[in-house]
């Protein structure tokens, strides 16, 4: 999960990281009173999951809190590459003299934990990469070593920080460290860290995604959750333990196991050219694909109003096709009148013969039968098509 800047800011102040006041607000109103509770200058800066927020027109200077009203006016409800902004940040505004780059980051094909420390902050650190690579350190960290001191100033003296803030960035990047630990994060950069005009050393913008594999050991987790972003249709499912991903499409797609589903977007996509129809989802409904199983997953299918028709491709394995057959009926019955777009499927693998069977007597009027993968793709799309 991504956190949202603000969300940041609060984790970096929870763990001793220096940042400035902030708040977050949902109105003008509300992002009057933050700046004058904050008092003098402040930032109103857009709060969305995507970077280059700046240039944008998402991040302005306010002189006061009159100011602050009209700026976050002017932001909320602005679209940025796709994101609404339905937040803004209030900051007090910084005296900035310099800006670097600090990041942790998850370094998967590396094995390893990498972090990232630049003096030439407040741009595209890729950039930076490319033109002035000299000026970015790159350092992977043992994770059984952790993070020292003496370990920070070397990577911050590779990253060709002046002296004169060497320790005090050095520090930053230990809290960061911990921040990054204890919160089983997978990034955590800051862009920029800022030197201010009176010697201060602090994180002005931080983004921070955490492992949701980890959320079993952080209950408090649970609170930054973005409902207004979720789908509801990929909340219950997730609440039902399916794996569903909504797109764009209009052909439904069930399948067991993830790798037959992959491939399934795959021939749906290439059969739905003819047509002009995709794929309308990912859902994977695993090994056990019981009635109920296969009901919860055809309900949240079927409650996606795009799709117009769905595939269901399954190969039978420890869980055989006679009783996938069942559990497609026994579903379709269940759903009763909430079952309404037609069904293409294909069973195939373990006990098919008496699979077909099974559904071929049942004779469902909204159910058809296709005994190769390719030929209940296409016949999926065409029916997509003609609704
Ligand atoms: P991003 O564009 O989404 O990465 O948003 P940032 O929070 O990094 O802000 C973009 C730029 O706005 C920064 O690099 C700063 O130059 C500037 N900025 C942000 N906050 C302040 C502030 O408090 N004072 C001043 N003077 N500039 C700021
Ligand atoms: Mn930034």
């Amino acid at each position: 999960m991504d956190l949202f800047e603000y969300q940041a800011r609060d984790l970096f102040e929870a763990k001793g990281v220096p940042v400035l006041g902030g708040a977050v607000a949902s109105t003008p109103e509300e992002a009057r009173s933050a700046a004058q509770r904050l008092g003098g200058k402040v930032v109103v800066k857009a709060q969305v999951k995507i970077g280059g927020r700046g240039k944008a027109g998402g991040v302005k200077l306010a002189e006061n809190a009159d100011d602050a009203f009209e700026k976050a006016k002017a932001i909320l409800g602005m679209d940025i590459k796709g994101h609404v902004v339905r937040k803004v940040m209030i900051a007090e505004a910084a005296p900035i003299e310099s800006e670097y780059y600090l990041a942790i980051l998850l370094d998967r094909a590396a094995r390893s934990f990498l972090v990232m420390a630049s003096v030439a902050g407040g741009m595209d650190i890729e950039e930076v990469a490319h033109k002035t690579p000299e000026k970015l350190a790159r350092v992977h960290i043992d994770v059984n070593e952790g993070l020292s001191k003496e370990k920070a100033v070397e990577i911050i003296k590779q990253g060709a920080f002046p002296a004169d803030v060497m320790e005090k960035v050095a520090d930053v990047l230990v809290l960061l460290w911990k921040t990054f630990q204890e919160s089983d994060a997978t990034l955590v950069e800051v862009n920029p860290l800022v030197k201010t005009s009176d010697g201060r050393i602090i994180a002005l913008d931080g983004k921070v995604t955490l492992d949701d594999n980890s959320a079993f050991r952080h209950p408090d987790h649970e609170a930054l959750i973005d409902h207004a972003a979720t789908n509801p249709l990929e909340a219950l499912a997730k609440e039902k333990d399916l794996n569903y991903v909504k797109l764009e499409g209009e052909v439904g797609v069930i399948g067991n196991g993830a790798g037959l589903v992959m491939s399934t977007l795959d021939v749906v996509a290439y059969a739905g050219e003819k047509y002009g129809v995709k794929p309308a989802n990912f859902l994977d409904i695993g090994g056990g694909a019981s009635a109920q199983v296969m009901a919860d997953g055809l309900s949240i299918i079927l409650g996606d109003p795009a799709v117009r028709s769905v595939f269901v491709n399954v190969f039978g394995g420890i869980t055989a096709c006679d009783a996938v057959a069942n559990g497609i009926i026994q579903a379709l019955e269940m759903l009763g009148e909430k079952a309404t777009k037609p069904l293409v499927v294909r069973l195939d693998g373990n006990n098919v013969l008496e699979g077909r069977r099974i559904l071929n007597e049942a004779k469902h009027p909204l159910v058809e039968q296709v005994d190769t993968m390719d030929g209940a793709a296409a016949r999926a799309a065409e029916l997509a098509a003609k609704r």
